[in-house]
């Protein structure tokens, strides 16, 4: 299986933005934007959004997904949302090990990892977030922090359960601050994670895996990063807050 045979996954992370009544706003001014995109296209979106979202895109091609979810399906953990929470609205997807949980709400790569295996066990499919900072590629040491990421987050997941996830690789010095990493830099540690999965699963597995690059995709971008060989679709934070510049990549996506 190559590109070809990959479906193409464009989603949105909205992070802290929107209320209810915003999100209802946005996602009408998006569908009829992206209704015959042929990629899959997914809006992640704050807690609070989900109900309100969830009824706005039925019936289109939208699918929606939690920006967030913890390991234990009840208790006492003020502030968080438990995987079963999700899965009784129906909520198809939720991005775990976002750099912005990691670096302001001590993540780590083992609770990435429990995050993942409560998601999957509730039935949604994981975003999986992985990626270096600056110091990290300065020091030349990307594809050993990346490949430890993906290694810990995967710990326990069984070759089934990975049809269920997408890894996102996000290079943090490029979220929200408008530096792209190239088309080259992008393609070369997606294929690096593409090959720490084969080692750990199969070439089959891996080459079915859809891998996303994350940070500052937009209109004028999108297009050359996802023509790389193993960049399979985009995390877009702040452009999909922009219907037009979210639709130019889903359009790009879908070429
Ligand atoms: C993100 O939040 O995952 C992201 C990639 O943000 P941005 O597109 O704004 O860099």
């Amino acid at each position: 299986m190559n590109k070809a045979l990959r479906k193409a996954v464009i989603a949105g992370n909205w992070k802290m933005n929107k209320t209810p009544a915003e999100a209802r706003e946005l996602l009408e001014a998006i569908k009829p934007l992206v209704k015959d995109a042929d990629c899959d296209v997914i809006a992640c979106v704050p807690f609070v959004d989900l109900d309100a979202a969830l009824e706005t895109v039925k019936g289109s091609n939208i699918a929606i997904g939690a920006e967030n979810c913890h390991w234990e399906a009840s208790g006492a953990y003020t502030g968080e949302i438990s995987a079963p929470m999700l899965a009784s609205m129906q909520v198809p997807y939720v991005i775990i090990g976002h750099s912005e949980r990691r670096t302001y709400f001590g993540e780590t790569d083992v609770t990435v990892n429990k995050r993942v295996r409560a998601a999957l066990d509730n039935g949604l499919t994981v975003i999986l977030c992985v990626g270096e900072y600056l110091e990290q590629r300065e020091q030349g040491v990307t594809d050993e922090v990346v490949a430890m990421q993906t290694k810990i987050a995967l710990m326990g997941v069984s070759a089934e359960e990975l049809k269920r996830i997408i890894i996102a690789y996000e290079p943090v010095w490029a979220i929200g601050t408008g530096k792209t990493a190239t088309a080259a830099q992008a393609n070369e540690v997606c294929a690096m994670i593409r090959a720490t999965v084969a080692g750990l699963y199969s070439k089959e597995d891996a080459d079915a895996l859809t891998i996303q690059y994350g940070g500052s995709m937009n209109a004028k971008n999108a297009e050359e990063l996802l023509d790389q060989p193993d960049v399979d679709g985009g995390l877009i934070g702040g452009a999909s807050l922009k219907p037009a510049d979210f639709a130019e990549i889903v359009k790009a996506a879908s070429r």
